[in-house]
């Protein structure tokens, strides 16, 4: 940046922070606090005069939270609030929260409650009756659909598959006609057979999005069919390294109502019987209009005569 487009940039940086600075925090409520997914830069500034003016701050690991506090220049004393004691910390929570302190929440990194400890702790304090205010940012899965040109009028957020094969194919197997694209989060040291899984399940010419290390120095969107993405997957030993989201392509729409599976019943029944009795079980069989599968079957014999 320029001398006078870095001038520019600071004036505006300290009119939003003037801006923030009218806004109201409310008391005895929880914030919600998104933090970055890997570029600092992507911490809000609501998340900033969040994280300085709170009590205190709920966090999955405080040597995490530790590390992004000094970045930021901010001292706070840190509540550790993981998977194993969100129960016991949200009752705490609550309390505070009663006596009037602001508490913000965070994860590791991006939005608490994704894929993340977070949800149990804010259904106790909607429960309790007290204010729950998301600060919102960073989230991997939103960063990676909105960068993959997949659309995203309906997505499917599955994150984590389970580690088991059986099990793992059994959930790729059920959301394979979805019409939702779909989410998936992954760690480096299962993406080589998360992706195999996908490549046998998935018709082979739907797209598969690979999003590594978003916002990070290395990163890398890569779109391609499936039957693509094992080469590509091996073609390189830096493709299988950092953090991933893997995106979906939702599966085509069948526009046929059933009639395909419909006409499959009808051509086995024309064998045995006359067009009107095939036309009128095929319609009791699959809920096909009986009309629809008449003119089908008079055209399908007509053919074959
Ligand atoms: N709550 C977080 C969010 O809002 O995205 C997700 C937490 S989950 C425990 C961590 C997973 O998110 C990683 O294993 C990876 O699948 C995905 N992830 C996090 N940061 C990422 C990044 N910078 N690039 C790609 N995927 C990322």
């Amino acid at each position: 940046m320029d001398t006078s487009a870095n001038t520019d940039f600071t004036v505006r940086l300290t009119a939003l922070v003037g801006e923030l600075e009218r806004q109201s925090f409310p008391h005895g409520a929880l914030y919600v606090v998104a933090t970055p997914i890997g570029n600092m830069g992507d911490i809000s500034l609501r998340a900033l005069k969040t994280l300085s003016l709170c009590n205190v701050i709920a966090c999955e690991d405080t040597r995490m939270t530790g590390q992004l506090l000094a970045r930021l220049n901010i001292d706070k004393p840190l509540l550790s609030a993981h998977q194993h004691n969100e129960r016991e910390v949200a009752e705490k929570i609550i309390h505070r929260l009663q006596e009037g302190e602001r508490i913000a929440l965070v994860s590791d990194a991006g939005t608490p409650a994704i894929s993340d400890p977070g949800a149990r702790i804010v259904d106790a304090v909607i429960s309790a009756g007290l204010r729950v205010i998301p600060i919102a940012g960073a989230s991997a899965a939103v960063a990676a659909l909105s960068a993959s040109g997949l659309t995203a009028d309906q997505f499917h957020f599955v994150g984590f598959l389970p580690a088991r094969d059986k099990q793992r194919e059994a959930i790729l197997d059920s959301l394979k006609n979805s019409a939702a694209t779909l989410v998936f989060y992954e760690a480096p040291h299962r993406i080589a057979e998360t992706i195999a899984a996908m490549v046998r399940v998935f018709e082979p010419s739907r797209q598969i999005v690979i999003a590594r290390e978003l916002s990070k120095v290395f990163e890398q969107i890569h779109r391609c069919p499936l039957s693509e993405v094992t080469s590509w997957l091996s073609s390189d030993p830096n493709h299988q390294r950092g953090e991933f989201v893997i995106l979906i392509e939702a599966a085509a729409a069948k526009d046929d109502d059933g009639l395909d599976d419909a006409i499959r019943v009808l051509d086995i029944l024309l064998e045995e019987c006359s067009v009107s009795q095939a036309a009128a079980l095929t319609s009791r069989i699959t809920g096909v209009k009986k009309n629809q599968l008449y003119e089908i079957a008079l055209a399908r014999t007509s053919r074959s005569t």
